[in-house]
């Protein structure tokens, strides 16, 4: 058949993660924590279990929980909204963005996404036939703001930004608001998609959401993710905070898509923000980021800065010529560790001799990889 997304390949995380599991190698690939979930939150889900919480939520959400996180919205960002008209409860980011980009993308509108970039964006732009405009973002992995205002024009529709951002950790500034601000009363009918799955995972800088920009609230789309911010990405639940108007068109999507999340997570996850602080955080994988960097002090990677996220980028340039890709399989075959290579969040495949370790790991499988990176 004629496929409708003839470059679409099988994931880098599915792809190094396989790799790694083949190889019996340490998995730093994908970005998912390894050690044991909060007890307080497994003991919500073996009671519910046998309680009668089985059948279909309501089609955007369960309502308490829907409550509860324009509670959290309300304390994180002093940000108020209505919970019926604002809120979708997704399978994760991932569909938060999906929907999102059915929902609103029309053909031959023209979306921006910054590069390097996390790679479930382009493919829904494609799928709406609208056309993905990469822009680069600086060396430093600060927003070139001049590249993207010369990349705007009547066409396009959306921004895409991600913030902290995935792969790089870095975050944006008051100075990065104030220039998209700039170029938004521009063009009135340009809308933001802001990803900030790792909104409570920043370090010495806070994390500014776009929740808490006036100029945003009426045209912007945030989407987050209990997955990162609860240790638990095998749950596949996040939600969507938008406008009315616009959430009106995303649950149209979201309603033929997957109608309502799975129920047992919605009513965990409900009990479970009466007791979590997501505030504690940014600390825990501050700890973590600091202790990888120390382990890795006499490696002869050179450790790129690390603002937020849990993602350590590396550069081996003085260790190896092999492209990123080749480096990475190398790195799982003959040293037992697997990485993510940066080129595949570049449209272009840029190598810059980078890869992606996550730190989100108990510090036993830290100390080991760091054990095999240091040998190399
Ligand atoms: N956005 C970014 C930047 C991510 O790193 C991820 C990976 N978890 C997602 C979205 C998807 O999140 P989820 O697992 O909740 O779908
Ligand atoms: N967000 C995770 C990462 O960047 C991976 C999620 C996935 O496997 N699709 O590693």
């Amino acid at each position: 058949i004629m496929s409708k997304l003839p470059n679409v390949t099988t994931s880098i995380f599915t792809v190094m993660s396989k790799m790694a599991t083949e190889y019996n190698a340490i998995n730093l690939s994908q970005g998912f924590p390894n050690f044991p979930v909060d007890e307080r939150l497994t003991d919500i889900v073996a009671r519910l279990a046998k309680e009668n919480v089985h059948q279909y939520t309501p089609m955007a959400g369960y309502p308490p929980l829907m409550n509860k996180i324009a509670k959290l919205t309300q304390d994180s960002y002093n940000r108020t909204i209505n919970p019926d008209t604002e809120l979708l409860i997704t399978a994760g980011a991932t569909q938060g963005i999906f929907t999102t980009i059915l929902a609103l993308v029309k053909e031959n509108d023209e979306v921006i996404i910054l590069d390097p970039s996390y790679d479930s964006y382009e493919s829904p732009v494609l799928l709406c036939k609208a056309k993905p405009v990469r822009v680069a973002l600086n060396d430093d992995y600060t927003p070139n703001w001049e590249r993207i205002e010369k990349a705007c024009s009547e066409k396009s529709k959306m921004i895409i930004i991600n913030n902290p951002h995935n792969p790089t950790g870095k975050i944006l500034t008051e100075a990065d608001f104030l220039e998209l601000e700039k170029i938004l009363s521009k063009y009135p009918e340009l809308i933001i998609l802001s990803d900030e799955v790792y909104e409570y995972i920043t370090f010495e800088e806070k994390h500014i959401s776009a929740h808490t920009k006036n100029f945003l609230l009426d045209r912007c789309v945030t989407v987050s993710s209990f997955g990162k911010s609860f240790h638990i990405t095998g749950w596949k639940i996040g939600y969507t905070i938008a406008p009315e108007y616009l959430m009106k068109e995303i649950k149209k999507v979201h309603q033929f898509l997957v109608f309502s999340v799975n129920s047992i997570s919605q009513f965990a996850i409900n009990e479970y923000l009466d007791v979590v602080d997501v505030n504690l955080l940014g600390k825990f994988y501050q700890e973590k980021r600091d202790y990888f960097q120390k382990l890795l002090q006499n490696s002869r990677f050179e450790l790129k800065p690390c603002e937020g996220t849990y993602f350590q980028v590396a550069s081996y340039a003085d260790i190896s010529n092999e492209d990123d890709v080749t480096f990475c399989k190398n790195l799982i075959i003959n040293h037992g560790v697997a990485a993510i290579p940066i080129s595949t969040f570049y449209s272009d495949h840029k190598d810059q001799k980078l890869i992606r370790f996550c730190f989100a790991k108990d510090n036993l499988t830290l100390e080991s990889a760091a054990k095999k990176i240091c040998e190399i």
